[in-house]
């Protein structure tokens, strides 16, 4: 692997950028694996580097199998807001790690990942949301985070453009995470299958699972279109392991595996971008109220980047209908009224893995060697580093790290939900 630096960048432009070499293998699937990931996303990317990276020692085999191309799911399909503005024990600590390591990521990974902390911004528009978001923000101050409130001079100093003259919504101020922001979706796809690769894992794409051998209660072999991937078996230095890290295909590899329901349910979520502008909007600005839910941050091309909420149906067709368009168009110029003339370049849709109180499962589950990573709803590109670090050291020591000792599927029976929205137990309201 060529290491990236300064130096790297000036030698190669010399060599008039030939001399570059492969990001990552065109790996062919072996005859089996230590260790199989299910899902080139983020959360499955990220799982393997950090498999390799913080248990490795080089012994174990592990290969990550996609069925399509690095980063054609939600992987490449978010709005790329990373933020840590959680209240609930279980969800703060969580997003507070994956803060912390998108802070070195790029470093970690040697690899430009665009993280750019611009503050992220949620406008209030009520007392009553503003008491609440007090309460938010302190608690996220005295565990580590960092918070703040600011009046409606302040936003206004800040964020000059917003609707303050006839907003259907007055505002009256706003909570601000100042470490938050985004990066660049893509980048964090490709640094971490660079970085894994370099570790030795094996990222083969075009590669679908279709079904699952099972010996009792474990998994020994994948069915892939690629043929069978063994679980460990001969030649192996510890007993096979599978992770399951498919976002809005859950539900569809878990009955795969012959385990019936999963408590979750796919929702469709669009996403949009305008043509390049020059610089409008430093911050991510998040608008929610009177069942309007928006947010909106510029890319650093200059496309103004947003999306509202779900398309409020199931489906697994990963694009969305006009109505949700209309929608999100409304919410756009009611706040920032100026885009009305701006021309959307293009629109997309994800599938999103929504879970019954809006929190993620990363736990074991009935097969002894099968584990879970999924119910991201809309939040799990700022989830994926922690994401990867926490489930491949569940994978790696077969017991969960105390952090997420509450991200497993028999929460609800014990009578935890981790429920930071308040929705009740309806997926398609956690947004
Ligand atoms: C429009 C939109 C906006 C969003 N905005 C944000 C945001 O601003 N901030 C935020 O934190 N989160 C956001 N999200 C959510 C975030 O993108 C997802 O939660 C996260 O990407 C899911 O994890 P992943 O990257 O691993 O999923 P994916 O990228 O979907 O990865 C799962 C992979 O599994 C593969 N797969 C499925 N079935 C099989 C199979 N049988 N065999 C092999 N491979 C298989 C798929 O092809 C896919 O590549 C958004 C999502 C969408 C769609």
């Amino acid at each position: 692997m060529t290491r990236y630096s300064a130096w790297s960048v000036f030698t190669n432009g010399l060599a008039g950028q030939r001399r570059w070499k492969r990001v990552w293998r065109d790996a062919a699937p072996k005859e089996g694996y230590d260790i199989v990931i299910v899902g080139g996303g983020l959360h499955g990317l990220a799982t393997a580097y950090y498999l390799a990276a913080n248990h490795g020692d080089g012994a174990r085999r592990i290969a990550v199998l996609e069925k399509g191309w690095l980063g054609g799911g939600n992987a490449g399909r978010n709005t790329t807001i990373v933020r840590s503005n959680y209240m609930l024990p279980g969800n703060r600590a969580f997003y507070e790690h994956s803060l912390k390591l998108w802070e070195n990521l790029s470093h970690a990974l040697n690899y430009n990942v665009m993280f750019s902390q611009r503050a992220h911004i949620t406008l209030l528009h009520t007392p009553a949301a503003r008491d609440a978001a007090a309460r938010r923000y302190n608690t996220m101050r005295l565990t580590g985070a960092d918070g703040e409130l600011w009046s409606l001079a302040q936003l206004k100093r800040q964020v000059p453009h917003l609707n303050y003259d006839n907003a259907r919504f007055p505002i009256i101020g706003a909570a601000v995470q100042q470490r938050a922001g985004t990066a660049r979706h893509d980048a964090v796809a490709w640094g971490y299958a660079r970085a894994a690769d370099a570790l030795g894992v094996d990222i083969i794409q075009n590669c679908e699972v279709t079904g699952f051998t099972r010996d009792d209660n474990r998994v020994t072999a994948v069915q892939t279109n690629r043929g069978v991937i063994n679980i460990g078996g001969a030649g192996a230095k510890t007993p096979g392991k599978l992770g399951i890290a498919v976002a809005g295909n859950s539900s569809r590899l878990w009955s795969l595996a012959g385990l019936g329901k999963l408590p979750i349910e796919t929702h469709l979520l669009q996403a949009f971008v305008t043509e390049a502008l020059k610089p409008l909007l430093d911050q991510v600005v998040v608008f929610g109220v009177g069942g309007a839910h928006f947010y909106i941050s510029q890319s650093d091309k200059g496309g103004m980047v947003f999306g509202g909420d779900l398309d409020w149906y199931k489906s697994y067709a990963q694009r969305g209908n006009l109505a949700a368009v209309q929608d999100v168009a409304e919410a756009a110029t009611s706040i920032l009224p100026c885009l009305g003339r701006v021309r959307l370049l293009r629109h997309w849709g994800g599938l999103m893995d929504m879970s019954m109180d809006g929190s993620p499962f990363i736990c074991k589950t009935p097969l002894a060697n099968l584990y879970l990573n999924a119910g991201w709803n809309y939040g799990g590109f700022k989830a994926s580093p922690a994401s990867g670090w926490y489930f491949a050291d569940l994978i790696a020591n077969d017991r969960p790290d105390p952090v997420i000792a509450d991200f497993d599927l028999k929460r609800f029976r014990r009578g935890v939900n981790i429920d930071e929205r308040g929705a009740g137990p309806d997926p398609k309201l956690h947004g």
